[in-house]
């Protein structure tokens, strides 16, 4: 089986920390981003891993990226699916563009990229899908509508798929992070942040490097029992 893992959101926060584990876990990555120039020249010159601009939004996009991935690197054997955005406003001022670019980029992109590989894994018999959802898509949160719908959706696919990938040796599982010290989370106002760690039994946010071991123990080939599964790592926040 080759070692080779494309990471979608791979230049910054979780994706970063996930790139950076896979590699050091032996696996040649392909980190790709939508559009943040400098933050991937850093990530790249810091790492050494190869970066690759292209958006989840796009179908034709993905489907051309994967290719010149598997051209440079050789056959992709892990995806994870973690670009991510939020469009937060209260359901009521939600406008049609905020529910479509969410809903495009976190539910949408993961199929994007999904489907283009999954020809190529069922050939190959072996393939691993590690798609990063949310706490907020398994208990719904305020402001959050298309983001919650968007990851609760992501809950499904990876459901569904787990089933059609079974018997090909393709096992697709989820992440619900709970909240992780990110840019995402870091540009939440201070105050809003702190009530958010007043909810966490463990009394902190989490770290990126804590999903990024989830994901190498989820890709690794001895993991072929686990799939359908949604490993929750939120510091106990989903029970309270
Ligand atoms: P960051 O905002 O820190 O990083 C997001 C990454 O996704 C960037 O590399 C960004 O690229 C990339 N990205 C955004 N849109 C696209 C797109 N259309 N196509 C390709 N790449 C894109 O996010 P986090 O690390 O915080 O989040 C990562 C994932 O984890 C997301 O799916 C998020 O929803 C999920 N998550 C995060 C939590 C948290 O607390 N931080 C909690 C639960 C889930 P660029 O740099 O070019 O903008």
């Amino acid at each position: 089986m080759s070692k080779v893992a494309i990471v979608t959101g791979g230049t910054r926060g979780i994706g970063a920390a996930t790139a950076v584990a896979l590699k050091e876990a032996g696996y040649k990555v392909a980190a790709n981003y939508a559009g943040n120039d400098e933050a991937a020249r850093n990530f790249h010159k810091q790492t050494g891993i190869a970066t690759y601009k292209w958006s989840v939004a796009d179908y034709d996009a993905c489907a051309a990226g994967i290719a010149q991935v598997e051209t440079d690197l050789g056959p992709i054997s892990v995806l994870v699916n973690n670009a991510g955005i939020t469009r937060d406003a209260m359901f009521h001022k939600m406008t049609r563009a905020q529910w479509d670019e969410v809903i495009g980029t976190n539910l949408s992109g993961v199929f994007n990229m999904t489907h283009p590989l999954w020809a190529r894994m069922r050939a190959r018999k072996f393939g691993r899908i590690i798609t990063i959802s949310s706490v907020n898509g398994q208990k719904g949160q305020m402001g959050q509508a298309n983001y919650s719908a968007a990851k609760a959706g992501d809950i499904g696919f990876t459901k569904a798929l787990a089933l059609e990938g079974a018997r090909a040796g393709i096992t697709v599982n989820v992440i619900c992070p709970g909240y992780i010290a990110t840019d995402m989370v870091m540009t939440v106002p201070e105050k809003a942040r702190e009530a958010i760690i007043a909810q966490i039994p463990v009394g902190r946010l989490g770290e990126a490097e804590e999903i990024a071991r989830c994901v190498v123990f989820l890709a690794s080939e001895n993991s072929g029992f686990i799939t359908g599964a949604t490993l929750s790592a939120n510091g106990g926040q989903y029970l309270v």
